[in-house]
């Protein structure tokens, strides 16, 4: 099947994959193996030598992955896909691949608790440096560039305030000193957000969110140029071998099908639960993309396609009262992660950035009081209910 061709919602089914190719197997087949057999020692010779198309063994590929590794790479409109084991198994083997000792990593100033820890953890062992920007401006961004940047590293929506951050506006300050830029694209999907479509150069996803849709996979994607992809594939992914699973793989070919039908109910839920959250006497701030009164609106109408199922809010009082609410909610689930159908509802400072230092956190606005809400598929009635009751409690 021709990418060009296709629509996103076509794609987002068949891209990558000939049933006729499969004994017109309709679903994916699940390559459940390890390794592959040869016919001869020849050809195990021409595999390892790379004269040869076809499997060896399944940390260099798995046909399954493969179909994976495609599919992602036409719904991101990049020109290679890789599938990793999680999120931060595709973040760490691209950042690792693109640094050095004594090189330097310009972030946005907010990121996924983790990828700072890596970050941290690279400054700590191995002299890469890191710095944050707002990346507000192109003046700011380039203030913050020193000679050995080799990456700019960033988040939008920033997770949890939901700042955004002009993709196009990164992607040509970056172009101007050769500084190839990442975007964590995991909040929004490729459904709603196509960073290389705005000149970016890597997109990294931790699939277990959005593209999975279903709380069921740890997984990691990355899309981009076939160059860097496959230097990529040939280095940090297979000798830090960070894989995906065969099996995870056919999990998230299952779920993706889904994809945009998940995305435009989780837009519709949080837009109602938006407004109703905004109402309410007990709610401080709340925070959302697709708020058209944002400041950011500008950028949101530009880059995403709906403002996503991703809601921040602040109560009034601090850690006790927000876990006091937490504790009131009847079937809405305390959890970590998001994107799935079930709405997950956790607290950013005590949770998802308690590694951050105090005093970044408050750089990063992620106060006491700060809740986020990722809007499942649930009816938004039941949702709102829900909310409202423990709200009304406190
Ligand atoms: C969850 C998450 C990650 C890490 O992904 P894992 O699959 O948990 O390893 C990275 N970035 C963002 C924005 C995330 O939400």
């Amino acid at each position: 099947m021709s990418k060009k061709h296709k629509r996103f919602e076509t794609t987002v089914i068949h891209e990558g994959y000939d049933s006729q190719k499969m004994l017109g197997s309709l679903a994916t087949p699940l390559f459940q193996t390890s390794t592959y057999t040869f016919e001869s020692a020849e050809q195990g010779e021409r595999r390892f030598a790379g004269e040869e198309e076809g499997y060896a063994y399944s940390r260099l590929g798995n046909p399954t992955v493969t179909v994976l590794g495609e599919r992602i790479a036409a719904l991101e409109k990049g020109e290679r896909g890789l599938a990793f084991g999680s999120g931060m198994a595709a973040v760490s083997a691209v950042l690792i691949a693109l640094t050095k000792t004594g090189d330097h990593v310009l972030c946005s100033s907010g990121l996924y608790g983790c990828t700072f820890g890596l970050l941290t953890m690279m400054n700590d062992k191995y002299n890469i440096t890191h710095d944050f920007s707002a990346m507000e401006s192109k003046e700011g961004i380039r203030l913050r560039i020193k000679p050995e940047t080799t990456c700019i590293y960033v988040e939008t929506p920033i997770n949890p305030t939901m700042k955004l951050i002009d993709l196009q506006m990164v992607a040509e300050v970056a172009r101007e000193y050769n500084i190839p830029v990442v975007v964590d694209n995991t909040f929004s999907s490729p459904y709603l957000q196509r960073p290389l479509e705005q000149g970016c150069d890597v997109v990294v996803h931790s699939a277990t969110k959005y593209i999975g849709g279903h709380g069921d996979v740890v997984a990691g994607l990355v899309a981009g140029k076939k160059d860097f992809l496959d230097s990529v594939a040939m280095t940090t992914q297979k000798d830090m071998g960070g894989i995906i699973s065969p099996f995870d793989a056919w999990l998230l070919l299952r779920g993706l099908k889904t994809l945009p039908i998940r995305m435009d109910r989780h837009c519709d839920n949080a837009e109602k639960i938006f407004e109703k959250l905004r109402n309410h006497s007990k709610v401080a701030n709340v925070y959302y993309p697709g708020d058209e009164s944002h400041p950011d609106y500008p950028i949101r109408e530009k880059q995403m396609k709906r403002g996503g199922g991703l809601i921040s809010f602040e109560i009034h009082g601090g850690k006790v009262e927000a876990q006091q609410f937490l504790n009131k909610l009847s079937f809405l689930k305390i959890a970590v992660s998001l994107g799935d159908a079930e709405t997950l509802i956790q607290h950013p400072a005590s949770m998802t950035h308690a590694v951050v230092p105090e005093e970044a956190r408050q750089e990063m606005r992620i106060t006491d009081e700060l809740i986020r809400l990722s809007v499942g598929l649930e009816a938004w009635e039941d949702i709102w209910e829900d909310l409202d009751q423990a709200l009304n409690l406190l």
